[in-house]
């Protein structure tokens, strides 16, 4: 992929200026091999998505069949009654079994796969490491739901499924208020950004839409990966707009500003706290699901798998296996959620930065690990983003629309 593209003639401003010609002749400047590259990559996410479900079920269910589950509780029981330290022994076995049965699917996913594509930048051994502190953090952060949630369900056993879901709700918030301080940080090194030639017009355009902020920050995502990318995060006090080190790099100014302006979008139109509201929907619904559905099987099967009752640890893999196959079925209603702030944001972003062009370019750069011309049920149904064909003519479409903008240079013919 070129590292700086450029405007190509069809998208100059002219008063013949067209939106899809310009689109056509952005998209034309990916060379065939890097797009039949991209889109092979992003189509092996959507089987992988099928593959990561299937696999997980079939394990849950063997290993429900085999009852391992069942005694990984009684070895908990072993070790101690106290319910707390039981549930946290049987998440500790829990957690560290699956990972082990899932880590071929991992490994191949995380590592192999994204070195096969050139987009990983780590070897083995670092890799490795952050697998290890991203255990560190699930089993930490797990075990603290895990116990909370199995507390509520032992004192409230009819309406666990509504104190659940509040249960759950507050972490996420919880866990959102702290990822950007605490969580982030254990992978990566997040810094203020001081480059005044960056900053500057950052911060002219926060002002700009009310945005009360004296910091951007960045982070060496390219430690990780060679991905551009930004991102608004937190709450309240720890929200933060961050730009990772590789769109620092290879962004040109323009390029820079057009993101910037997309996460700024983010940020006046709360999609975060939006964004809070629609999980609480899901969760709500997932817990009604989860009570019907924990019912359901357990009075089928619950003797066969040793289960003894929703209170019972041993049921935590049948809630697992339950939840993924909600969010497997909620893939394209959560795709299009995000998928519709996204092309909001991008509006946002094109009104405040004014960089059409700019943002075609960041469009292209992120084309490295997105497919650009899906079909539309396709888009619709896997996209957590707008596909990079529609954000280019999208940007195009918002150029022709404001051209008195940009200096529009007479051709030979008008000026005779
Ligand atoms: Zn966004």
């Amino acid at each position: 992929m070129p590292s700086v593209i450029q405007v190509p003639a069809e998208a100059q401003a002219s008063p013949h200026f067209d939106a899809t010609a310009a689109t056509n002749a952005y998209l034309a400047q990916i060379p065939a091999d890097k797009t039949a590259r991209s889109d092979a990559y992003f189509e092996g996410g959507y089987w992988l998505i099928l593959w990561d479900f299937l696999y997980g079920a079939a394990i849950a269910l063997l290993l429900l069949n085999l009852r391992w589950y069942a005694r990984m509780r009684d070895l908990a029981e072993r070790a101690t009654r106290f319910k707390p330290v039981h549930t946290f022994v049987y998440w500790l076995q829990y957690l560290v079994l699956t990972t082990i049965l899932v880590f071929p699917l991992t490994v191949y996913e995380g590592y192999f796969r994204e070195h096969k594509y050139g987009l990983a930048t780590q070897t083995f051994g670092p890799w490795m490491g952050d697998q290890m502190k991203g255990l560190g953090v699930d089993l930490v952060l797990g075990c603290l739901l895990v116990m909370l949630l199995f507390g509520v369900v032992r004192r409230l056993p009819r309406t666990w499924w509504i104190w659940g879901a509040v249960v759950t709700i507050l972490f996420s918030i919880f866990t959102g208020l702290i990822a950007p301080v605490y969580i982030v940080p254990i992978f990566n090194k997040v810094t203020r950004l001081n480059d005044p030639k960056i900053v500057d017009p950052i911060l002219s355009m926060a002002r700009a839409n009310g945005i009360a902020t004296k910091d951007v920050y960045t982070m060496d995502a390219s430690r990780q990966t060679t991905r551009m990318s930004a991102n608004v995060s937190g709450f309240a006090n720890t929200m933060r707009i961050t730009l990772n080190d590789n769109l620092l790099r290879r962004g040109s100014p323009e390029e820079i500003q057009a993101v910037m302006g997309h996460e700024m979008g983010h940020y006046v139109m709360n999609h975060i706290y939006k964004r809070l509201m629609f999980e609480s929907i899901e969760t709500v619904l997932a817990f009604v699901y989860l009570y019907w559905g924990l019912g359901w099987a357990l009075q089928r099967w619950g003797e066969k798998w040793q289960i003894r009752g929703v209170g019972d640890t041993a049921v935590l893999p049948l809630v697992f296996l339950l939840a993924s196959i909600f969010s497997f079925v909620f893939t394209p209603i959560d795709n299009t959620f995000t998928r519709t702030q996204e092309y909001e944001a991008d509006m946002y972003g094109l009104n405040t930065s004014r960089q059409p062009d700019g943002f075609a370019q960041a469009a292209i750069h992120l084309g490295e690990y997105r497919k650009m011309s899906p079909g539309p049920i396709e888009e619709w149904v896997l996209f957590d983003h707008p596909s990079g064909r529609n954000r280019i003519y999208a940007a195009m479409r918002w150029k022709a629309e404001n051209l008195k903008l940009f200096a529009v240079q007479p051709t030979n013919a008008e000026r005779k």
